[in-house]
């Protein structure tokens, strides 16, 4: 078994594998020693020893190699969650921009870039760290700061590839005013620990808005995605994760291709697309960072308001999107009652029980935490230091996830195996049919 060493920069906890590449040590480094390189499928953070000084704040601030959930909640929200599986939250809902031609176009139900707009218009903020597919190349994000509702909305909807949008920080300082930030939850964890240490950053980033999150996948999900439809990455000038309503498409344009290609995703693809899809970009699939599979927040249990989709039966028919939002601070509530008695968006509060029902998977995730942690433990891997979380008797299907989540990272390692990941996501959503179909909360112990 290996034990996490004492790390002195960043540089160890890279070599280790538990970067998750937010870019918060490139962010915050006094003396901008720290750039981010495409290492294969995702950025990597590098530190020039010549520059650097030692001072210890990039580890101090990095959610690679820790989150204590319990110490973040604290200085938070000022307190615990009644309950560590959903965090805390002042209210669960379900809810989605009035605007019938934006939801259409976002990525659920519009909520997070109508949120940003929002308080730009009413002064609250200045600034949103947004992220889009960058124009030079339409297969790498980049993070840029919108000042304009129109500047929002060219932000991409969910990118299912690596995005440093802490990285971006270093330019707050010099930003003439306040800032909203938009990330998946290790990019909140960045943001709290960080917050927790630098002042200028608590005074600038005055609003967060987190997106749920299964594992991003790396660049390389994207190259498989195009190859299993044939299409040439080289050739791509235009991708969309999502997009034409809801649960969206997957659009390429390619040079020399007249239309546009269009996958459907979901129940609506055939079972080979499904296929496809999945190989490449499903949840803790072959592609994604092995860092994910040790992280247990699916649901951004520390930003002020967290977004994702509402993935219930009764709304199964929806073709314009939903969002299942969990308000955690009493300013998200401030504002989401704001924007309601403005009809800029609706929403119908639900409770806890049925937002789980929307998302299991966020259960499932804490469940396998342990199995994971004993099985990369065996294999003399180092694991993050996680604490604040709730514990679980480990089941053999927990066991059996945790071990196939692994397999398939092994096997999308070695490239030339790309072919067979299909044949290994069919097996992963069988894995995932024996879930039971329910979670009571007394599990727990
Ligand atoms: C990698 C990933 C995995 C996800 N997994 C799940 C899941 O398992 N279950 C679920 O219900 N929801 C999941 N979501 C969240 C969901 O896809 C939507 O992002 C969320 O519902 C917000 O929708 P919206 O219509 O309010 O967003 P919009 O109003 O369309 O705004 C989207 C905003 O998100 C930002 N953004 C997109 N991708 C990223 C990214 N990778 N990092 C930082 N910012 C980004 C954009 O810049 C934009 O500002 C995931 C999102 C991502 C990025
Ligand atoms: S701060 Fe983020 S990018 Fe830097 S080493 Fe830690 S996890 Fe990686
Ligand atoms: S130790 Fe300090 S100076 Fe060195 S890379 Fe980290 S933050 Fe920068
Ligand atoms: S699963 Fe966790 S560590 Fe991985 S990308 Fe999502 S939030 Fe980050």
């Amino acid at each position: 078994m290996k034990d996490q060493p004492e790390y002195i920069t960043i540089s160890g906890v890279v070599d280790d594998g538990l970067c998750c590449f937010c870019g918060a040590c490139k962010g915050i480094c006094p003396a901008s020693a720290i750039s981010m390189e495409l290492k294969g499928s995702f950025p990597k953070p590098i530190v020039d020893a010549d520059t650097c000084t030692n001072c210890g704040l990039c580890v101090d601030i990095c959610p690679g190699h820790s989150v204590d959930f319990d110490k973040l909640n604290k200085e938070t929200f000022g307190q615990l969650p009644e309950d560590k599986i959903l965090g805390c939250r002042q209210f669960c809902c379900v809810g989605a921009v009035t605007d019938e031609t934006e939801r259409n176009k976002r990525t659920s139900g519009g909520l997070a870039k109508e949120i940003a707009i929002w308080g730009l218009e009413t002064n609250q903020w200045q600034g949103v760290l947004t992220s889009r597919l960058s124009e030079e190349n339409s297969l790498r994000s980049e993070t840029f700061i919108a000042q304009t509702p129109d500047q929002i909305n060219s932000a991409s909807s969910s990118l299912y590839c690596p995005v440093t949008p802490c990285a971006t920080w270093q330019h707050l300082r010099d930003f003439p005013g306040k800032v909203c930030f938009i990330g998946i939850p290790c990019h909140i964890h960045a943001l709290r620990k960080a917050q927790s240490k630098i002042s200028w950053l608590r005074e600038k980033i005055v609003f967060s808005i987190g997106l749920f999150c299964s594992g991003t996948p790396g660049y390389w999900a994207t190259e498989a995605f195009l190859r299993y439809h044939n299409i040439d990455p080289e050739k791509v000038t235009s991708f969309e994760y999502r997009s034409q309503g809801w649960p969206g498409r997957v659009t390429v344009q390619a040079q020399g291709q007249k239309e546009q290609y269009s996958f459907a995703r979901g129940a609506a693809a055939s079972f080979f697309d499904q296929l496809k899809f999945n190989a490449a970009f499903q949840r803790r699939g072959a592609f994604v960072n092995r860092r994910c599979l040790t992280c247990p927040d699916h649901l951004a249990e520390l930003a002020d308001i967290s977004l994702g989709d509402a993935w219930h039966k009764e709304y199964s028919g929806d073709t314009k999107g939903l969002n299942l939002a969990f308000v955690r601070s009493p300013n998200a509530q401030r504002i989401l009652d704001d924007m309601q008695n403005a009809k800029r968006i609706f929403t119908e509060k639900i409770p806890s029980a049925k937002a789980l029902q929307s998302q299991k998977a966020c259960l499932l995730t804490k469940k396998k935490l342990a199995p994971t942690i004993s099985i990369l433990k065996r294999r003399s891997i180092c694991v993050p230091q996680i604490t604040g979380q709730p514990q679980y008797k480990t089941t053999i299907k927990e066991k059996m996830a945790a071990w196939m989540e692994i397999k398939q990272i092994d096997m999308a390692k070695t490239y030339g195996k790309w072919r067979l990941l299909p044949l290994a996501a069919l097996i992963m959503a069988i894995i995932r049919r024996l879930q039971p179909k329910d979670f009571p909360e007394d599990e727990t112990d």
